[in-house]
């Protein structure tokens, strides 16, 4: 097996990358600088034929990469995140360009490369017989990723896929497409051509994956609408899919939580990452008696947040990735101004913004069937609500068809467990705001996904059950 070697990783050139080589195209597309509206690199639209180049590289590369021992794979894959690491100051530069958020946040998702976990295998046996139940893989793999965290969920996708031996081929947001192709034209310095592939393009090629006979699984992350046409798609060729969908994530806060100490965390897990997040706190459930005290320190906090370019250290948080999501983010703004609720953080001044900056702020009280509390706004605007009776706020939180995250706040570890365990939601943090991480599987409840990634869980989810049932005594 010889690893390939693409040319020269150039960090202003991007290409497909399919059977270890860089593949240009007729077709170009190109992202935008969300802090400046500039136009950024050409990047290639990768044709039907590319990707059909593709599996056919991966379904070539498969057997033998199946065949390579795990503890191989995980060497390969260790190279790869060093390799990345070696790459950092670059592309935590594509990130930043991208994306637009500020460059210490673009840093810890370009440091967040690597994780690699155990396959389990299971044994039973009784007089008669013994059973072993082992993992394989699936074949070709299709990652399908957003805009949000373009480099760390392609990751994502390709450490667990290759790990358990499958062969994958990304394909970028067309919003952000840089660092996911970058990422891959590095791993041709360590995998085997075909191992790991990208493909450059919009919407139509995402839909192109889900239907091609030889992909065994796609692997999804996006909206719940986008989520829905995958499963569809795939139910054509019975594809085994994993859906990573939106979600509405409820924080519900206790009345013996520090205040001072919890309401700046709360604010945070709002606002990271401009709220552009899927695990972000979409709706923060106080406790009467503190509501007014906390209400203000968050207000306090949010005030104090500098929004703005990639490269000033200051600041928290960087602008709306894309002029879609703007516009999006700002028809809550207009919403809640019409319906006459109250700003508790102040209304920002949007119409005088450059780029797509937003002023996070707070809504107070909204009406529960409000649109800010109802839908996902996937920005920096957050509704919270005063509760009473434990059941009953409960009962609002889980009041939605998603089940992404929550988040529980208490000075009593204990009480807050057990509200913990009431909450339908895939991932709940306890004292903590929402920070899904590669040793527990992430997934969602309701319409906020199918399966799940990442953990132990997340790894067989790219494997087929291989069950030999072996009888004793005869032969
Ligand atoms: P999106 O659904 O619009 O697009 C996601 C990807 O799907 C893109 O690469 C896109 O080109 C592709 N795509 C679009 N139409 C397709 C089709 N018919 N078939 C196949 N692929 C298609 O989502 P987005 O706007 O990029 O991301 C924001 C959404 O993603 C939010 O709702 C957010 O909550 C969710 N999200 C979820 C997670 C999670 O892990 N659960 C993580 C991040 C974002």
């Amino acid at each position: 097996m010889s690893p390939s070697k693409v040319s020269t990783i150039e960090f202003d050139k991007f290409y497909n990358i399919i059977n270890g080589q860089q593949r240009g195209s007729n077709e170009i597309h190109h992202g935008v600088n969300p802090a400046t509206g500039q136009e950024l690199w050409d990047v290639p639209i990768a044709s039907d034929k590319d990707l059909n180049d593709a599996v056919e590289g991966s379904k070539k590369a498969f057997p033998a990469w199946r065949d390579t021992p795990l503890e191989k794979r995980k060497e390969l894959l260790l190279k790869f995140a060093d390799l990345c690491q070696g790459h950092s100051e670059e592309l935590t530069k594509l990130l930043c360009a991208e994306t637009g958020k500020p460059k210490k946040f673009a840093g810890i998702e370009v440091g967040g490369l690597a994780g690699s976990l155990k396959i389990p295998t299971e044994t039973f046996e009784d007089d008669e017989k013994k059973i072993y139940t082992e993992y394989t893989p699936l074949g070709v793999c299709g990652g399908i990723i957003p805009w949000n965290f373009p480099l760390i969920l392609s990751v994502g996708k390709v450490a667990p896929a290759i790990l358990t031996g499958n062969c994958i081929i990304v394909k970028p947001s067309p919003f952000t497409p840089y660092t996911g192709l970058k990422m891959v034209e590095l791993a041709q310095e360590i995998f085997p051509p075909g191992v790991v592939q990208a493909v450059g393009g919009n919407n139509e090629l995402g839909a192109l994956l889900t239907t091609h006979p030889d992909i065994a699984k796609i692997s999804f992350t996006g909206s719940i609408a986008t989520g829905k046409k995958v499963m569809e798609a795939s139910a054509k060729t019975l594809k085994r899919v994993t859906l990573e969908l939106g979600g509405n994530d409820a924080s519900i806060v206790l009345p013996d939580v520090d205040i001072k100490k919890v309401a700046p965390e709360v604010v945070m897990g709002a606002f990271q990452n401009s709220g552009q997040v899927c695990v972000a706190t979409k709706r923060i459930y106080i406790h009467d008696s503190i509501y007014k005290d906390f209400l203000q320190e968050m207000v306090n906090f949010t005030k104090s947040i500098k929004v703005g370019n990639p490269d000033d250290g200051d600041n928290l948080l960087g602008p709306i990735q894309n002029s879609m999501q703007y516009e999006k983010v700002k028809g809550f703004f207009a919403d809640s101004k019409a319906k006459g609720y109250k700003f508790a953080a102040g209304e920002p001044d949007i119409a005088s913004s450059k780029g797509f900056f937003i002023q996070p702020t707070i809504i107070d009280n909204p009406p529960s069937d409000s649109r800010i509390i109802a839908e996902e706004p996937f920005g920096p605007i957050v509704p919270t609500q005063p509760w009473s009776d434990l059941e009953e706020v409960i009962s609002r939180a889980n009041d939605t068809n998603t089940g992404l995250g929550a988040c529980v706040w208490g000075s009593d570890v204990e009480k807050a467990m057990k509200v913990a365990r009431r909450l339908e939601a895939g991932s709940v943090f306890v004292n903590s705001w929402e920070k899904p991480t590669p040793q527990a599987i992430f997934g969602g409840h309701k319409e906020s996904g199918i399966g799940g990634e990442w953990g132990t869980t997340g790894l067989l989810a790219f494997c087929n059950a291989h069950v030999i049932h072996v009888y004793k005594d005869k032969n």
